[in-house]
Formats: C-alpha cells, structure tokens, sequence
C-alpha cells in the first residue's frame, strides 16, 4: 500500500502521497477508530442514514472536521444513489448535508467544485472513494463507485465535467482510488460478471477465478483506473491504495463483511 497513516489525537487518517503533495489542497480517507458510535457503527461512523444515533453521527463529524481542520459547515455531502450523476457544487450549495441527511445535494454519486473551503465528501463501506485534484486549474472532485457506478462509468463521467465545465486538461488531473473492496474479497454473481464483460470485454483482467457457477471477483480499482486511464489521465498520477475494506473490518466499514449493517467512513477533498 502506498497510502500514508497518520495518528491525529485519538483518530487514524489516510493520506494519498500524491494528493499529500499538491499545494492549496487538504484531503483525507477516514477510518472507523476514535469515534462516538456503538457497534455495529463503532465508532466514527459519518452516516446519517444508516441507523446510527444522529448525535453520535453530528459528534463523528465535529470531531473529524476539528481535528482535520475543516469547518464542520462546509462538510458537502450527497445523497449517494449508485448512479453516475456528477453534481457540480457551487459557493450556494456548500455544505449541503453537513449536519442532516435530508439537507444532502439529492441524487448524486460524484461532486466537482473550484469553489474555495468546500469540502466535498464521499460515504463508504466497500464501495470505491475517488479523490480528484487539477492543481492548475484548482478544480477538486470525488466520486464514490461501486459495481453500479463503476459500470455506469461514474469515474469517467467525473473527468468529462473536469473537461466541459471547468476547461481541465485531464494530463493536468491528480488521483487517489483509495481503500474499498478488493479482488480478493468482492465475489459477484454471474449477471454483474456478464454486465462488466459487455462493457470492458472479457478476459480483461477486471473479473478473476470464475467458477463454474458463473462467479467472478470483480476487481473495481483496476476497472476504474482503466476508465481513468482511458479518459486522459496519465497513469503515472494516478494513486491506488489497493487496501481491502473486507479484509480489514477493524480499520474500515465494510458492508459484505458486516452483512449490510454497517458504518460510513469519509473521503475528502477540500480547496484551502
Ligand atoms: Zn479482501
């Protein structure tokens, strides 16, 4: 793994080192140790709408923004539906979502701002967090993609509104595929293992071990470092922390390992 850890006062936080890098940005991936939550949500878990106590969740937060810095209020969160819908987030709607759910920018799976103090963050538990960062334009992005998104090609559609909407070279673009369900753990039944085979062609890399059952483990950071990839991105400024959220439960929320119950922890990004 190349991701960076850091202990800030009783939290663990991941860094991307190539994101570390960059200039006028802040950015982090969350994880479960130093929260307020009982279990299953223990402890920091950042969701209001998995069945958490919402003054645990509020505490969660106050505590991740204070200890990273970031104003609580400019905590911009989605409605995450497993789509490809990019929301462009403006000065207005900064901080949508930061302190209910019901306040979150409605059905979206990825935002893009060049808006200054606007934290844009991602919900997870063994989907993929994104983070996007073009220095030279001062553009930050993050999607959230699991099987849907990943072949709705959420990731790509995140580029296309860099490109369109904000003038972005994507050779100029910086990424972090941070930590989520891996190849070793993600098994996927024969219709998803079909629907990633249409769309990227067989015997891509991206589906392993099929069995006879007609099985396959999907492998979400190499289909979307390839949707990257394929949208313009140098693969040289891609970072992928290749971490299994199902194989490591006591540091990450994970759905499958926690049998759907689970937490949400944070991925980032935030113009200084
Ligand atoms: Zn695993």
């Amino acid at each position: 793994m190349s991701m960076i850890e850091k202990r800030l006062s009783a939290l663990s936080i991941w860094f991307f080192e190539n994101l570390l890098r960059c200039e006028g940005i802040s950015h982090f991936i969350s994880t479960r140790i130093g929260g307020y939550s009982n279990a299953p949500f223990d402890s920091l878990n950042l969701s209001f709408n998995v069945g958490d106590d919402e003054k645990r969740v509020m505490k969660n937060r106050k505590l991740l923004a204070e200890t990273l810095g970031i104003s609580l209020n400019s905590l911009t969160t989605a409605k995450q539906v497993h789509d490809a819908h990019v929301e462009i987030v403006t000065k207005g709607s900064r901080g949508k979502g930061a302190t209910d759910y019901k306040g979150a920018i409605n059905a979206a799976d990825a935002m893009v701002t060049d808006a200054a103090d606007t934290c844009l963050m991602a919900l997870l538990a063994d989907c993929v967090p994104i983070l996007f960062y073009d220095p030279s334009r001062r553009v930050i992005g993050v999607a959230h993609a699991g099987w849907k998104g990943t072949l709705r090609s959420v990731a790509r559609n995140t580029v296309s509104v860099f490109r369109k909407d904000f003038d972005c070279s994507p050779k100029d673009i910086v990424v972090g595929i941070g930590p989520s369900i891996g190849p070793c753990c993600y098994e996927v039944g024969k219709e998803v293992v079909g629907q990633a085979e249409n769309l990227f062609g067989a015997n891509q890399g991206y589906i392993g071990k099929e069995s006879a059952s007609g099985k396959g483990y999907f492998d979400l950071w190499q289909a979307n470092l390839r949707q990257l990839v394929e949208a313009g991105i140098p693969e040289e400024n891609i970072e992928t922390a290749k971490v299994c959220t199902c194989h490591h439960p006591d540091l990450f929320f994970s759905y499958r390992h926690e049998n759907g119950r689970a937490g949400r922890f944070g991925a980032g990004i935030v113009i200084r």
